[in-house]
């Protein structure tokens, strides 16, 4: 049991230090096991906030808190966040060098460290420390690694279970999110911690919105979908090398800044690309599966599948990368056939190529979905979602099905006019009635259902043909070159007239024109998130820390929305400890109080039209509008001007005639478009008074 007093300081721990006013789902259940000195075994996803059920204990506890961790840039970090908020922490490991080691044992000695981060393989040398320091608590993460089940196996882990032998009352607690109960179980064995209590949490990651769409034009569509997140960091997973490269550079030449990372490049390259990434200098990287692993950038706003993953364990991973802060965040997959026989392909020879078929099937399953992908995910992992989930491409836009019975004859009959012997391309191609070489070389342009499709673009063919697969009526003889096939359900609808439901195919609305190479960006916004961002990334720079250990997205989500404009209404906001509030919070407070400012002095610009709209209205001439509010009549000229622009009911040619407006629309072309009214009045001969001429250039520029 927790004593009292320990009770009693969680919350103001959690504040104090972390800024937080309530847990996540099973923290405090988690913490306060770990803090009764129990063994435990945590399972929680991406992002759910593991590293809290070791932190927060540590601060709690006597000694010193021993964090076993895989990677040693995900060490870094952690130290970096941790010192951010107050914390003495600090990791060893072989790539430091043997003076830092030393001092680093020093302050262990001298109790100066609450956290020490430690990779396995150097665990060993700090043996003897343990033997002279107080360790209050062991935590292992990526606790998967463990096992050999797992599907990122490290012999380094295997040793670990000394740890109970030697310190047999020390409480460990092991954390992954990976769940299968085979690796569970191993990980409990490996360590000898039969007794830890285990938690599992939800896998459920409500913030993330899920979109699959067809691999079609993927550069294009992807292009759009940056552009209109200008700022945000995001991930590309790409199946090979190649395209990884590829991909950045073609981003790259459209004015985003972005990088590959593969495990081809080398050690510096890639630890230099994971930096920019984690420092927002590169907002985009495309990568092989290899990346991301080691980071634990929480503001990571959307993640891209350019090719489908091979499972939906490395998916769901993945796209766990995204929006660890807890705020909306978007994971889009590509969705394509060829990708698909790829992926089969690679399976050929592998000593588990059933599991990896059976695997890849899911994931097909998953992308080709006509119900709620969540659910479908979830219950991949065992749990179950009562409800449509309202965040995914499936419950925002439900298909429309339709009766699709003569698109499938049409589609078998070619199938079998064509002997069952080719791909869906020439199927295709077949059905479209096209005379390409391979038509005319084969004979098929001679065929009765050659063109019998044409009605039907190329795209949406393909589109029926996958959803023919799906329900069956057709398949893919992956071993034949990938012929299409019939099957026994074809006989049913080409002789024997049964119904087929079929869906409308997404419209990709990106197609329209003009995409190669137009490099317009959304302007960015002039928000007050916008200005605390650019804050953060000014003390993220002179720092030299990333920017999302500053304060993460929704703790300036939070500050944007609530406005905090003295100490203690800062101190409210979630993610704003202690340390963070005295190091920080008087430059956040400034940016907050200056916008909020500007905004007070637009209004009362913006009223000041207001008013003398209202006089305007009850039918006053400017001349006794202007008298009424003591201002000249040019001013209020000009705020008709302004609420003509706006929109507003003025008869404003009751002020300018048609005539005067030709006139200076003339004037305008000859003297190019200058930015000042003299030009105009003097151009005019000093005929037309300024008012006019405004008014008139007001009427032009709406009508344009
Ligand atoms: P994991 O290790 O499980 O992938 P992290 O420990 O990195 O996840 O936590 C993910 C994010 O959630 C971090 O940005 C962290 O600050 C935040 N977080 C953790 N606990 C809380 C909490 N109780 N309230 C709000 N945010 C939290
Ligand atoms: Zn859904």
């Amino acid at each position: 049991m927790l004593s009292k007093e320990t009770q009693e300081k969680l919350f103001p721990t959690l504040k104090k230090y972390f800024g937080y006013d309530t847990f996540r789902e099973q923290q405090q259940e988690i913490i306060e096991s770990v803090l009764s000195k129990k063994d435990n075994l945590v399972i929680m996803p991406t992002g759910g906030g593991k590293s809290m059920c070791f932190q927060l204990p540590s601060l709690l506890f006597e000694g010193i808190t021993l964090v076993i961790s895989p990677l040693i840039a995900l060490m870094k970090d952690q130290v970096d966040g941790m010192n951010a908020n107050g914390i003495s922490a600090d990791f060893y490991n072989s790539s430091q060098e043997k003076s830092e080691q030393l001092a680093i044992f020093d302050k262990v000695i001298r109790k100066e460290i609450k956290l020490l981060y430690v990779a396995p393989e150097s665990l060993q040398l700090l043996e003897n420390i343990l033997n002279e320091t107080h360790v209050s608590c062991i935590a292992i993460d990526e606790a998967h690694c463990i096992s050999s089940w797992g599907h990122d196996f490290r012999p380094s882990y295997q040793q670990l279970g000394f740890l109970k032998k030697i310190l047999p009352n020390t409480p460990i607690i092991a954390l992954t999110a990976t769940a299968d109960k085979a690796t569970r179980q191993d990980i409990i064995q490996q360590l000898n911690i039969t007794n830890a209590t285990q938690f599992l949490s939800s896998f459920d990651r409500a913030n993330i919105e899920l979109e699959v769409r067809p691999g079609n034009d993927r550069i294009v569509q992807v292009l759009k979908f940056i552009r209109e997140k200008p700022e945000e960091s995001g991930i590309i997973y790409c199946l090979s090398r190649k395209s990884t490269e590829q991909l950045a550079s073609k981003l790259q030449q459209n004015g985003i800044k972005a990088a590959s990372y593969h495990a081809g490049l080398s050690f510096e390259v890639r630890t230099q690309t994971q930096e920019d990434f984690i420092y927002d200098k590169t907002q985009v990287v495309c990568a092989t599966v290899a990346f991301g692993m080691g980071i634990d950038k929480s503001n990571v706003r959307w993640v891209i599948h350019y090719n489908m993953p091979k499972n939906i364990e490395g998916y769901y991973q993945e796209i766990g990368r995204s929006g660890r802060d807890g705020i909306e965040s978007k994971a889009l997959l590509f969705h394509s056939y060829s990708d698909v026989i790829q992926l089969r392909k690679f399976t050929e020879g592998a000593s588990n190529k059933e599991v990896q078929i059976a695997k890849l099937e899911r994931m097909k399953q998953f992308s080709e979905a006509t119900t709620c992908r969540r659910k479908i995910l979830l219950s991949y992992f065992g749990e179950l979602l009562a409800k449509n989930c309202g965040n995914c491409d499936v419950c925002k836009n439900p298909p429309e099905f339709f009766n699709g019975t003569v698109i499938a004859q049409k589609a078998l009959s070619v199938i079998t006019r064509l002997k069952e012997k080719e791909g869906a391309g020439l199927v295709i191609d077949v059905l479209r009635g096209a005379h390409n070489a391979m038509v005319i070389d084969r004979g098929y342009d001679k065929l009765k259902s050659h063109g019998i499709g044409k009605d039907i673009s190329w795209r949406d063919w393909q589109q029926y043909i996958i959803q023919l697969t799906n329900q069956g009526y057709c398949e893919i003889a992956f071993h034949k070159n990938n012929a299409l096939q019939l099957t026994n359900f074809s006989k049913k609808v080409l002789f024997e007239n049964e119904i087929v439901s079929l869906t409308r195919p997404v419209e990709i609305k990106e197609q329209v024109k003009a995409q190669k190479g137009a490099t317009t960006k959304k302007p960015k916004k002039d928000t007050l998130f916008e200005r605390l961002r650019k804050l953060r990334q000014e003390i993220s720079l002179a720092e030299n820390i990333p920017a999302y250990l500053v304060f993460n997205d929704a703790t300036l989500k939070e500050m944007e929305r609530a406005r905090p404009m003295c100490e203690s209404d800062l101190l409210e906001i979630s993610g704003v400890g202690q340390r963070k509030l005295e190091v920080y919070g008087e430059d956040f407070i400034a940016e907050i109080v200056s916008f909020s400012n500007e905004k007070i002095d637009k209004r009362k610009k913006n009223d000041t039209h207001k008013v003398t709209f209202e006089l305007y209205k009850e039918g006053l001439t400017i001349d006794e509008i202007a008298k009424k509010r003591n201002l000249k009549p040019t001013t209020i000229f000009s705020h008709l001007a302004k609420l003509f622009t706006d929109g507003e009911d003025i008869d404003i040619y009751n002020f300018v005639t048609k005539e005067e407006v030709e006139t200076v629309r003339k004037a305008q072309d000859k003297l190019e478009n200058p930015p000042a009214l003299k030009p105009y009045f003097e151009y005019l001969n000093e005929k037309m008074e300024y008012f006019k001429i405004r008014l008139a250039l007001t009427i032009i520029d709406k009508e344009s």
